[in-house]
């Protein structure tokens, strides 16, 4: 097939179909932001579905990846083009019991991107956008991060031999993610405060270094990531849900989700849409308060504050693009504070599913959202569990810090002394 892809501002009073060879992430007019679109052929849906579903069965690596598996919607490749892949996608959906009890009740399900290769769901964004700078010669990429985007970027990057520039916060990173991306052969700089800082920093020099920036402002992100809607409703036997629920940083997941939806639902292959929900931290809320007082502009939280790095944001870059699918999808935005966050990450675990701070913030959102009657009880939610709990072990050692804990004994290498221990620990 051969490309029909052109990028396109996203601005209504704008709108303007950007150069093809400039492949640029801001609109040349108006600086706007800018998206993928195509020029979809007439799908018959039945026979896509069905191909779809038999590719899960081929050894090809563009069959076993969860994103290229569902190549038809995102044909910006050329034909024969190298695809870089590390078999990403193909996540669990697991039913909770008391997570979605203690939520609302409500029928909770989680689609666990924590399993993807780098254990966040950049990997989704990251195969499509560095497939695109390898098509396009490439040599350097770039990103700024708060951690998770850059593992993946290192990665994919060292699997094309494309050197890979990341600019973090200074000591505002997990050292997992940070062992990740340095592992991988990336060269960390690390500048700035916040990630907001860098962010600005790197895409200010971005040019004059001829550095290819793969942050979520480079639409083919979106367009690796948006492949998680065609997956979840496969398993879900292409029954959407009522809701899906993502943690809000940058805002580039649920404007990819969002947009995955409509072209789904444009194309025939779903009737209906789920409503869309984003959960920001108290302390890092800009969208939430931009999104709740009706403004037309969002207002940059300059300190954001909360323990979930991987959103802790101050000014989101995509909120233009989440706001219209927020729109669209009858959507809305919560707030959950750190306490609240690690109070459903704690529940989650006792179903036995591990997340990093950030995605339990969806659990957070729905209990609160469900407590305000927004949803409904026994509705039907999925919450997309963006990262891996081996992603951030600090937080969960922070929980069981000193002697104090109930969970963690230190006892005396004797008999009579881990009898005298358990007999007072061990459940009936
Ligand atoms: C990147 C990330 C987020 C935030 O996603 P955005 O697209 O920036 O809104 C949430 N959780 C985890 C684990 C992440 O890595
Ligand atoms: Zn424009």
């Amino acid at each position: 097939m051969m490309s029909t892809a052109y990028l396109q501002c996203i601005e209504e009073r704008c709108g303007r179909i950007q150069d093809p060879k400039q492949d640029a992430f801001q609109c040349s007019s108006c600086g706007g932001l800018l998206e993928v679109k195509y020029h979809f052929p007439a799908f018959d849906s039945e026979a896509l579905r069905k191909e779809w579903h038999q590719r899960r069965l081929s050894g090809e690596p563009e069959d076993r990846s969860g994103v290229w598996r569902f190549r038809e919607l995102i044909p910006f490749t050329e034909p024969r083009a190298r695809i870089v892949s590390l078999s990403e996608g193909s996540t669990p959906l697991v039913g909770t019991r008391r997570a979605g009890w203690w939520t609302g009740p409500v029928h909770l399900t989680v689609k666990h991107q924590g399993s993807n290769p780098t254990g966040s769901f950049k990997d989704l964004g990251m195969t499509a956008c560095i497939t695109r700078a390898a098509c396009r010669g490439v040599r350097r990429v770039a990103c700024a991060s708060t951690g998770n985007t850059s593992a993946s970027m290192a990665a994919y990057a060292a699997r094309v031999g494309i050197q890979a520039l990341l600019f973090v916060p200074r000591g505002q990173i997990s050292a997992a993610k940070l062992a990740q991306a340095l592992d991988f052969g990336a060269l960390v700089v690390e500048v700035g405060d916040t990630f907001d800082q860098a962010f600005r920093l790197l895409r200010d020099l971005a040019p004059e270094m001829g550095l290819y920036l793969v942050n979520s402002v480079n639409p083919f992100r979106i367009e690796g990531q948006k492949t998680i809607v065609a997956e979840l409703l496969e398993q879900r036997a292409w029954r959407p849900p009522d809701y899906i629920v993502v943690p809000g940083g940058n805002l580039g997941n649920v404007s990819a989700i969002g947009k995955g939806l409509r072209e789904l639902l444009d194309l025939g292959f779903i009737q209906k849409a789920p409503r869309l929900v984003v959960v920001q931290a108290a302390g890092a809320n800009p969208f939430y308060r931009a999104v709740s007082s009706s403004a037309c502009e969002l207002i940059p939280e300059t300190k954001p504050v909360t323990q979930a790095t991987a959103i802790r944001i101050g000014n989101p870059a995509n909120w233009k693009k989440a706001r219209r699918v927020l729109e669209w999808s009858k959507g809305f935005v919560e707030s959950v504070t750190d306490e609240e966050i690690f109070e459903a990450k704690r529940v989650l675990a006792e179903d036995g599913v591990g997340c990093e701070p950030a995605s339990a913030a969806t659990v957070a959102g729905i209990r609160k959202l469900c407590r305000a009657g927004k949803i409904e009880r026994h509705a039907d939610v999925v919450a997309v569990l963006t990262g891996n709990q081996l992603k951030d072990t600090d937080a969960i050692m922070r929980r069981f810090q000193g002697m104090e804990s109930e969970r963690r004994l230190r006892v005396e290498p004797n008999l009579d002394a881990l009898r005298h221990a358990l007999r007072a620990a061990v459940r009936d």
